[in-house]
């Protein structure tokens, strides 16, 4: 039996296995337990992001309100001052100065208000958020042990006719060159969709219909299988 042909029958069995790894992984069981270990696996790690990000903007905040309540203090003790603008002036004070300097003074406390609330209000998003992940981990958690259970059951459905395929399949393999079995395997890990192995059709590529280069033309002329540069499946010529 020629390798193409031992190929192209392990791939004809291969297709049975393939069909029923579909329906598996379109189950809506497996999906809904995708669903439920992907939250539980990157919660976590987000949750340990959130309180981060919780923690440096709560000392943020501090940071500010120290600003802010020295700035509070320097104004009231300006005010004081002005309370008593008829001696500045008779002691030659410059009462323009001290005008400007309350105003700046007023200004910083304006946009470390206004830069506070914006803290605030991050604060309080992110703690939002924290709880609304909390309360999807709780419900996932909830639900793991039964979508575990109803997947296993359907995998385990499919159990005897996949080992039955594999079966056959091992004994297809003893028929096709090693190397030729591993780079099939290789595409097959890469998800494509089978057919992963097909002719060369006078010039063309018979899966994609696409003409492959001369170089590689010249190695099929050989007896050669070469990966199609379009649609990256193997191909052979007879
Ligand atoms: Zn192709």
């Amino acid at each position: 039996m020629s390798a193409l042909q031992a190929i192209l029958n392990y791939q004809e069995k291969d297709k049975e296995l393939y069909q029923l790894e579909r329906e598996l992984a379109a189950s809506p069981e497996r999906k809904e337990y995708a669903k439920v270990r992907k939250i539980l696996d990157g919660a976590p790690e987000k949750l340990e992001a959130l309180e981060t990000k919780a923690v440096a903007l709560k000392t943020e905040i501090a940071a500010l309100i120290a600003q802010y309540e020295d700035v509070v203090d320097r104004l009231n003790a300006m005010n004081e001052d002005f309370e008593h603008g008829d001696e500045l002036l008779s002691s030659g004070a410059d009462l323009s100065f001290y005008k400007k300097k309350v105003a700046t003074a007023s200004d910083r406390v304006k946009k470390l208000k206004a830069d506070l609330k914006v803290l605030s209000d991050d604060v309080a998003a992110t703690e939002e958020e924290y709880k609304a992940l909390k309360t999807l981990v709780r419900s996932a958690e909830k639900k793991k042990v039964d979508v575990a259970g109803a997947y296993k059951k359907v995998k385990e459905e499919k159990e005897p006719a996949m080992n039955a395929l594999k079966a056959e399949l091992m004994q297809l393999a003893k028929e096709v060159p090693a190397p030729l079995l591993e780079k099939y395997m290789a595409k097959r890990k890469e998800k494509l969709d089978l057919p992963i192995v097909g002719k060369l059709d006078g010039m063309r590529c018979s899966l994609c219909g696409m003409e492959p280069s001369g170089l590689d033309l010249q190695k099929l002329k050989e007896g050669h299988a070469v990966e199609c540069e379009t649609c990256r499946r193997i191909i052979f010529a007879e």
